[in-house]
């Protein structure tokens, strides 16, 4: 299937370049008009100069932009090139929401869309191993499979049109509850004198552990928090889940604090580091320092 690209970011790019070693990529838009042309000219693919003619170009174009009002502007740039037929796949996270809006759009010229969000981080994106949520008719779901497999293992249909994306939304909710027991607990060993070290071996492989624990405990102990999953990005996306918890009336408790604590993170000039970093406001709850 002939197909486009448009949003090369820190995920889209490497998105972009597996869909050109599975022999997909037919060609991108970018925003910033360098990163098509560098594409390009690494890969041969065309530069398209407006979204319609790539629209027009392609049988299905792949998003993977920023937000909620992003996706929904690339959809309606598409609009004018949209033909019946063409398939529209959403990599992006935004709400179920968006996904379900951007779909009623295309469907309006016969287009089909699939929300199609993933998780697995930059790394995942650049190996190939992203884990995809998808939501959208079977049929639609059906035609992006191929496309998705070349840049994911892991490629689930979870329902309907936004089924993706709350999919989404639910692991976000996941790892705010895993980064919170992680920080706490660490601040909690590290004031009661424990070797953190062997906390992280030992407790890693029971019951209270997790990825988060085992992959970023390790940060805690050294006080060194690399942009991995940035605050910024979680607290984006942590925004879209509680937005939908808002729809059933609901305020979800841990989505309320860890968007609290990540407030006052990125005040603090921290919004760019791994989420990791929360375990400083534990630990300053404790008076900080080394006991
Ligand atoms: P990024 O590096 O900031 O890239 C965003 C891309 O979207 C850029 O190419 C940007 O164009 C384009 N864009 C933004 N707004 C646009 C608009 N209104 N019209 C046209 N193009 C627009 O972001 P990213 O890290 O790749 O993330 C992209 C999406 O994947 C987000 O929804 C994010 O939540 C999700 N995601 C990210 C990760 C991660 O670890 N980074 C993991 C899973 C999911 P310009 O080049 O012109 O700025």
């Amino acid at each position: 299937m002939k197909t486009g690209f448009v949003g090369l970011g820190a995920m889209g790019a490497h998105m972009a370049r597996s869909l050109h070693r599975a022999g997909l990529l037919a060609g991108a838009w970018n925003r910033t008009p360098a990163k098509t042309a560098a594409l390009a000219a690494e890969t041969g693919c065309t530069a398209f100069d407006a979204p319609p003619a790539l629209a027009r170009a392609c049988e299905c174009v792949v998003l993977c932009v920023s937000a909620d009002a992003d996706v929904l502007g690339v959809v309606d740039a598409l609009l004018p090139g949209a033909r019946p037929g063409l398939l529209v796949i959403d990599c992006s996270t935004v709400s179920a929401a968006t996904a379900r809006e951007a779909a009623q759009r295309l469907a309006q010229v016969g287009a089909e869309f699939v929300d199609a969000p993933v998780s697995g981080g930059v790394e995942g994106a650049r190996q190939a191993t992203l884990a995809v949520m998808a939501g959208g008719t079977p049929e639609a779901f059906a035609r992006a499979k191929p496309v998705l497999a070349t840049m994911g293992r892991t490629i689930t249909h979870m329902g309907p049109t936004g089924y993706g994306q709350a999919t989404k939304a639910t692991n976000q909710i996941l790892c705010a509850g895993h980064i919170q027991a992680a920080a706490e607990a660490m601040a909690f060993a590290k004031h009661e004198g424990l070797p953190l070290d062997r906390v992280i071996e030992t407790l890693g492989q029971g019951a209270g552990s997790s990825w988060y624990f085992v992959n970023r405990a390790p940060n805690m102990v050294r006080d060194d928090y690399p942009a991995g999953f940035r605050v910024r990005l979680h607290e984006k996306d942590l925004k879209i889940a509680r937005e939908m918890a808002e729809r059933h009336g609901v305020h979800l408790p841990l989505i309320e604090m860890t968007l609290l604590h990540y407030r006052r993170l990125i005040e603090a000039g921290h919004g760019d580091e791994d989420i990791s970093t929360l375990f400083r406001l534990k630990d300053a709850m404790f008076g900080g320092g080394r006991e």
